[in-house]
């Protein structure tokens, strides 16, 4: 057992100004407690609390830190109290006491890598401090070196835990060490035959090239002295895990040097980085593909680094990883960083990754942070980045996500909607609860079903989740659908007359056309069941009238891409290409380009000169409303009709170019209409709008121009008209 004096000597070593009184104290305290209680292997319980401290001190850290990893056990395993640890040590520490005993109490049993990643965001989500998060993974650390005294199932339990889930949250945390020798202690459980298979093959191959680390790592350090740069060389083999899983990925076996061992350049300054590089890329061939810049672009946990590979002594591969000093610390120990002391002050490593864009980067949830205090933040990086989330298991033990303030209902329907449908109550942690209880971090949620049941209209209010919430609309609004639809016919009117519009069949018919929905039925049950707005109805057939229509203003002007400079472009008169659809050039002898849309038939003329054709394409953006475009109406024979479409075209801020009847029967017209719009989208809310009226039977956009100008186009000296 590690005597208490050699702790506090070791953390004085980093940390001069440490309280060694409050340390001897947890010491002594944890012993006590534990009394008599005694390890699978037969030692004393309280070797393993200090071993777990004298891990977390290795890795320099504050004396709260210490003294939770002194205490971890003693909530759970002893007669003492929140209180007590909160009384005798304050109550940070007892925070992160409970804070470790609440992730040792959970019950992680998943296996699969999605579910893998939930869970990993519950522990997350469950520690209120980073620094629970620390001492839980020196738990398992030091759990896993000692993992042969448990019973085989254990420990193959305890390995795929381990390899699912802590060691890549250590390795998320920057903590690479850390991630190595977890993965390769539940490696030796889980695949003994893959490891032995691999520690045969490094034997082999040292057999083979004898002492190459200290060879290589001199080559190395003579190009480098020579360069005139000082920096530290360091030579290793790689850890049988790591080497299988690049097997694993790669499919194939290993033979290369570069497979087994990894060298490492580590500079005094950042500039000499670029330096050793070259100098080693001068010295040798470097292999392609094999360059990684880490440098200008750090990864979220921090990591920095230069990475090369290049053929050493004999064409044999040597994989390189360059740094400074400063970056290798962090590239070790991570997130932890933060908290490490060096002579008494928390270091200022200026590589050290700042724990508040790591948090933004483990939840993808960047910015945001304007209304936080940065600076009280950083002193005790809150896990807060998960309080609008909350993650509940299910008998099974799969996690589930759900939003903060979900309940039962939620839960039951983000398991399937059929169990969601038939829930009629729940048991949290095996207690029954009401259905509008809260669900909170951690809980295990039975669901209880019974044949029968349908959805109640209450729950609309008790789910918070759109799934759940959608899901007991669909099936109140098949189980109410007449009275929906009544409800759904009176708000449709209603929308309509506010817009100046009558609520007509045909109107109905063309919305829920426009919408995908079967048919006006669907449209108007839908609408009383609140799935659908009287807004969206508008929208779908008038989109120009919604007051809340977008002003385009802001865009940059849209324009053509593709273009060679000097180059410039006009709309085919064939087929009138819109701003958003699909066009293709064709050069022209003279001076410009013409272009036509993708299906133009045209184009059929220029297939066999494939020089002349242009990759072009519209960018996003304002486009000017006056580009032409022809559509036929077919309307019935009734007074005022032309007026009406006249006034719809108007209304969707269209320009009538042009107009001409084509065809005048006593019961029908149709007539073509020439029309200037923004964009094909502004072209489709002008059809809807046409569409819905009572009296016009089809619309169609048409390539056949007015007046017959458009026939045979000249060929001029740019081949067009
Ligand atoms: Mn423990």
């Amino acid at each position: 057992m590690i005597p208490v004096e050699k702790l506090v000597d070791h953390v004085r070593t980093y940390n001069p100004s440490s309280n060694a009184k409050l340390i001897t104290d947890a010491y002594e305290y944890g012993k006590l407690m534990h009394g008599g209680q005694t390890r699978h292997s037969g030692d004393p319980y309280f070797t393993h609390p200090i071993e777990v401290a004298a891990l977390l001190a290795q890795q320099n850290l504050d004396d709260s830190t210490i003294v939770t990893a002194l205490l971890h056990d003693v909530i759970e395993d002893t007669e003492a109290t929140y209180k007590e640890v909160a009384k005798k040590f304050g109550v940070e520490v007892a925070q992160l006491v409970d804070g470790v005993t609440k992730l040792t109490n959970l019950e992680l049993s998943s296996n699969d890598a999605k579910q893998a990643e939930n869970v990993r965001k519950l522990l997350l989500a469950m520690s209120k401090d980073v620094r629970v998060i620390l001492v839980k993974l020196g738990d398992r650390l030091h759990n896993m070196r000692t993992i042969k005294h448990m019973r085989p199932e254990k420990q193959l339990q305890k390995a795929r835990e381990t390899m699912d889930i802590y060691a890549p949250l250590a390795g998320r945390m920057g903590m690479q060490w850390m991630r190595d020798e977890l993965e390769d202690l539940s490696f030796r459980v889980l695949n003994p035959e893959g490891r032995n298979s691999i520690l045969r093959r490094f034997l082999t191959l040292r057999s083979q090239t004898e002492d190459v680390i200290p060879k290589i790592t001199q080559d190395i350090r003579d190009v480098l002295q020579k360069a005139g740069i000082e920096a530290e060389v360091v030579g290793r083999e790689k850890k049988p895990y790591s080497v299988w899983r690049k097997m694993q990925e790669k499919g194939e076996g290993f033979s290369r040097l570069s497979d087994i061992y990894a060298f490492r350049i580590l500079t005094n300054e950042e500039e000499d980085i670029y330096k050793a590089l070259g100098a080693v890329h001068k010295r040798w061939t470097a292999v392609p593909g094999r360059f990684k810049d880490y440098l200008s672009q750090p990864k979220s946990n921090g990591y920095r680094s230069v990475h090369t590979t290049v053929s050493g002594r004999d064409g044999k591969r040597v994989e390189i990883q360059i740094r400074t000093g400063q970056m290798h610390d962090v590239a070790e120990t991570g997130v932890a960083a933060h908290w490490s002391y060096k002579d008494g002050h928390r270091v200022e490593n200026p590589f050290a990754v700042d724990p508040f864009a790591w948090l933004a980067s483990l939840t993808e949830r960047f910015g945001n942070s304007d209304d936080q205090d940065h600076e009280e933040f950083l002193e005790h990086v809150k896990l807060d980045m998960f309080a609008d989330q909350v993650f509940c298991f299910t008998p099974k033990g799969d996690v589930i996500q759900l939003p903060r303030g979900a309940t039962p209902i939620d839960f039951a329907y983000a398991i399937h909607t059929r169990i969601g449908a038939a829930c009629v109550g729940a048991k949290v942690d095996g207690r029954r609860v009401p259905l509008w209880t809260r669900l909170r971090n951690g809980q295990s949620i039975d669901v209880t079903t019974a044949e029968g049941q349908r959805p109640q209209s209450s729950w609309i209010d008790i789910a918070v989740t759109g799934r759940a919430k959608s899901a007991i609309r669909r099936a109140l609004r098949e189980e109410h659908r007449e009275g929906y639809v009544r409800l759904g016919t009176e708000l449709a009117r209603v929308a309509l007359e506010h817009v100046g519009k009558k609520s007509t069949d045909k109107a109905l018919t063309t919305a829920s056309k426009k919408l995908g929905l079967k048919n006006k039925e669907a449209l108007l049950a839908r609408l009383g069941s609140a799935e659908m707005t009287g807004a969206d109805l508008v929208g779908a057939l008038y989109p120009e009238l919604l007051t809340n229509g977008k002003p385009e203003t802001d865009l940059p002007a849209a324009e053509i891409l593709g273009l060679n400079p000097g180059q410039y472009a006009q709309p085919g008169q064939c087929c009138q290409p819109l701003p958003g659809e699909r066009i293709v050039g064709i050069a022209t002898r003279g001076k410009g380009v013409v272009f036509h849309t993708i299906h133009c038939e045209k184009l059929a003329e220029y297939e066999d000169q494939s020089s002349r054709w242009i990759d072009l394409r519209w960018t996003q953006g304002r486009n000017d409303p006056n580009n032409n475009v022809t559509i036929e109406v077919t309307m019935a024979n009734d007074a005022g009709v032309l007026g009406r479409i006249c006034t719809l075209i108007g209304e969707q801020n269209a320009n009538i170019a042009d107009l001409q009847f084509t065809e005048r029967k006593s019961d029908f017209y149709r007539m073509t209409i020439e029309i200037q719009v923004r964009d094909v989208e502004h072209l489709h809310h002008v059809i809807t709008a046409v569409e819905a009226d009572s009296d016009v039977a089809h619309v169609k956009r048409t390539r056949q121009r007015l007046h017959g100008t458009q026939a045979e186009p000249q060929k001029g000296a740019n081949g067009v008209t």
